[in-house]
């Protein structure tokens, strides 16, 4: 049998992820220095642990309902209630648990794209969004956003055509840890909003947010004071056209735990939740015992660690490469110096034989002129790794 004529369009349009190609090269080398991992290297809190063993042990092991447990979203709906002031009793708006960001990523690109429709993506993107168009034959529009690796109002509305359906906003954002002010995420809503386009907020990273870079807007601060990610969410009926995406796996370092939710237009919801049924059907039930248990948890300590990391990288990188400090996740993205006349991928090639592991730029983009480093590695494997980038970087 000739199994390649089997295969769909959609599957061969996609070229594998160049983050797992990073990690086989890197396979290759004894004790590498590597950059290239975009996980937590914190443990899971015990309490979290405690409570998914208990769930199994308990003999909470069957399906659970295809939205979520009701006592995860339940948390979840008063989380967003003091976050936003989103309201999701016999409200216009729902949540659905997901197995990771990535399968509310899929459900809503399933949920809203037929073929020919467009989706606004940023240029570098987290490589998922291009997928979220191949896998439902429709068209990614890859909105440039250098050299800043912001998505504004003013990028968006060029790239906005009569087939747009949806925007991607990713703030902290993958590859470059950029965050959006509070001001440009308004923008971004009135813009879709205006143009009735759902604006897709990819909040993973949202607790990985640098001091500077929080803003007060809570809509119930007197029961959550605590500074947070500015979010386009955050805004007097945000929930008619914003549909937010986060996980769970980066926060409590648990991504091998594949759990995520989105919150949104209960129309566009009450899809999510039929695809679900008929797809992954629901995320794993004692994972979301687990989930209730992170949601107590305070990660400010690793929160600042995860700053100090950065603030080691803008010491040893900052300078000759031009970057701007980051406000959030655990990425860098800096440009190569043009003197070095280097692609993204021969500068890869330049670190992997001094045995440091990154992931280049052509991997998040059209471009191939930058590279992402991870700093989510213990701090004596940063600074050596960062030793070996400054020598490349500066010519030696
Ligand atoms: N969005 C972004 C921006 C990401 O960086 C990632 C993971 N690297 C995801 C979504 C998917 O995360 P999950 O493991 O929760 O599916």
């Amino acid at each position: 049998m000739n199994i390649e004529n089997l295969l769909s369009r959609r599957t061969l349009a996609m070229s594998g992820s160049g983050i797992r190609r990073a990690f086989e090269l890197g396979a290759k080398l004894k004790d590498p220095i590597n950059l290239s991992i975009g996980q937590p290297d914190f443990p899971v809190a015990r309490s979290v642990k405690d409570a998914a063993i208990h769930a199994i042990n308990a003999d909470r092991n069957g399906y659970s309902l295809s939205r979520g447990i009701p006592e995860l979203t339940a948390r979840i709906a008063e989380k967003l209630g003091n976050d936003f002031g989103w309201s999701f009793a016999g409200g216009a708006s729902d949540i659905i648990v997901t197995p990771g960001t990535s399968g509310a990523l899929v459900l809503a690109a399933m949920a809203t794209l037929n073929a020919g429709d467009e989706i606004i993506i940023p240029d570098p993107y987290f490589v998922l969004y291009p997928a979220m168009a191949s896998l439902t034959d429709a068209k990614a529009i890859y909105c440039d956003t250098y050299p800043d690796c912001k998505l504004t109002a003013a990028r968006v509305e060029k790239c906005i055509t009569p087939r747009t359906k949806m925007v991607v906003l990713n703030s902290p954002g993958n590859p470059g840890g950029v965050v959006n002010t509070a001001d440009e995420c308004r923008e971004l809503l009135e813009l879709c909003r205006r143009t009735n386009i759902l604006l897709l907020s990819d909040e993973i990273y949202d607790e990985f947010t640098y001091g500077e870079s929080r803003t007060q807007q809570a809509a119930r601060p007197d029961k959550d004071p605590v500074m947070k990610c500015p979010s386009p969410a955050r805004f007097p009926g945000a929930e008619e056209n914003v549909l937010l995406v986060r996980g769970f796996g980066k926060t409590y370092g648990n991504t091998g735990w594949r759990l995520g939710y989105a919150a949104g237009p209960k129309k566009l919801i009450e899809q999510m939740i039929k695809l679900q049924q008929f797809s992954f059907v629901c995320a794993p039930t004692p994972l979301q015992w687990g989930a209730i248990a992170a949601l107590d948890v305070d990660s400010t300590l690793q929160i600042q660690e995860y700053q100090k990391r950065r603030d080691m990288v803008m010491a040893a990188i900052g300078p000759v490469t031009g970057l701007k400090a980051p406000g959030g996740a655990f990425y860098a993205f800096p440009k190569i110096p043009e003197k070095l006349g280097m692609t993204g991928l021969e500068f890869l090639e330049a670190a992997i034989a001094r045995n440091v592991i990154l992931v280049n730029g052509g991997t998040f983009s059209q471009r191939d002129s930058h590279f992402r480093l991870s700093y989510a590695v213990p701090e004596h494997k940063l600074e050596a790794g960062l030793e070996v980038l400054s020598g490349l970087l500066s010519g030696r």
